[in-house]
């Protein structure tokens, strides 16, 4: 079969590359420990003798059926696709970062100084920083990069953590040695700069004083407001956010769309990569049947028949 992917993020890897890329996962078999990008790399090469076609930087906004097996895909940029079948394996949807309500914020945005994931961490050395939230991507990120940038603030609205309780010591840690500054129960209230952010305020919800830090960069990390944004609209079965499968071969009630990964939803749904990989392989195998009614399939090993490049 023949594949071409459509993603809304300028590269592929989902929330692998655009999230977290350089965290390492621990539960990929086969991989005692891996860097989330070099998953990516490594998947990336093991389907490239398959010639996938890319679209990148566009969003699917409409899916029609015209007739069975005949599906078209319109994106936002009007690019039109046609294809057999559709496999929806959008994630969180169009995931759009939580932001602070903080007038002029977004007048640092775009490599201006507010950046609201961390793609490199280098990107940072020897830089002064300011982070501000309370779950396990603001602690992990406050932890790792604690030995990178100059100079790390944390400021968080509580004195309570979400995150994972050995990050939450692990940070507490950190201010007590001095090689980061913990800010507790304040929450941004301005940012200072001329072209670039030079400065950032914060307003302690107790005692109301205000104090400002001179930062080179401020990266609040508030976690992403899940949308499933133009999927919603395509006359799939919608459960809480996400598309209801049947777990014989995660189609959806649309014969012909199948929906993988995060993006699915039924009885027992671990949010894993290991179980998206493992939906993609029933997926794949429905969809060859779709595709092509009438026609046997056997299943053979990869170390039997080898890879059948196109
Ligand atoms: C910080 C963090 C750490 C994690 N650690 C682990 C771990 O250790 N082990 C583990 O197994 N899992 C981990 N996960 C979860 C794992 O990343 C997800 O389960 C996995 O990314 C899901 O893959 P996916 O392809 O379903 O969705 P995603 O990775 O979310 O990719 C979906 C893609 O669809 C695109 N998209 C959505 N809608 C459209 C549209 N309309 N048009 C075009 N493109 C669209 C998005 O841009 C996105 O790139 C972690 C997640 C996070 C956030």
């Amino acid at each position: 079969m023949r594949c071409h992917l459509i993603d809304y993020l300028p590269q592929i890897g989902g929330q692998l590359s655009e999230i977290y890329p350089k965290k390492p996962i621990y539960d990929i078999p086969g991989y005692p420990t891996v860097l989330a990008q070099d998953l990516i790399n490594n998947l990336k090469q093991q389907i490239d003798p398959f010639h996938p076609a890319f679209t990148l930087g566009e969003r699917v906004e409409s899916l029609e059926k015209r007739d069975e097996r005949d599906f078209v895909l319109t994106t936002n940029m009007g690019t039109q696709l046609q294809a057999k079948v559709v496999v929806i394996a959008g994630g969180l949807g169009c995931f759009e970062p939580r932001k602070p309500a903080v007038k002029g914020l977004e007048d640092f945005e775009n490599g201006k100084g507010v950046n609201y994931m961390i793609l490199d961490p280098e990107a940072y050395r020897n830089k002064r920083m300011v982070l501000a939230g309370g779950g396990d991507s603001a602690l992990d990120w406050t932890i790792y990069l604690a030995e990178i940038a100059e100079e790390v603030t944390l400021i968080h609205r509580s004195e309570t953590f979400r995150g994972a309780p050995d990050s939450v010591n692990k940070v507490f840690q950190l201010a007590e040695s001095g090689k980061i500054k913990l800010v507790l129960n304040s929450n941004l209230s301005s940012v200072q700069g001329n072209g670039h952010l030079h400065g950032v305020s914060y307003e302690n919800s107790k005692t109301k004083e205000v104090h400002t830090v001179e930062t080179d960069y401020l990266v609040p990390l508030f976690g992403l407001s899940p949308k499933l944004g133009p999927i919603e609209q395509w006359g799939l079965n919608i459960d809480k956010n996400a598309i209801a499968v049947n777990t014989d071969d995660y189609s959806t009630n649309i014969p012909g769309i199948y929906a993988i990964g995060d993006i699915n939803t039924y009885t027992n749904k671990l949010k894993l990569i290991l179980c998206g990989f493992h939906e993609a392989a029933l997926m794949s195998h429905s969809a060859y049947k779709y595709i092509n009614p009438g026609i046997k399939y056997t299943m053979k090993y990869t170390t039997v028949n080898g890879i059948n490049e196109f």
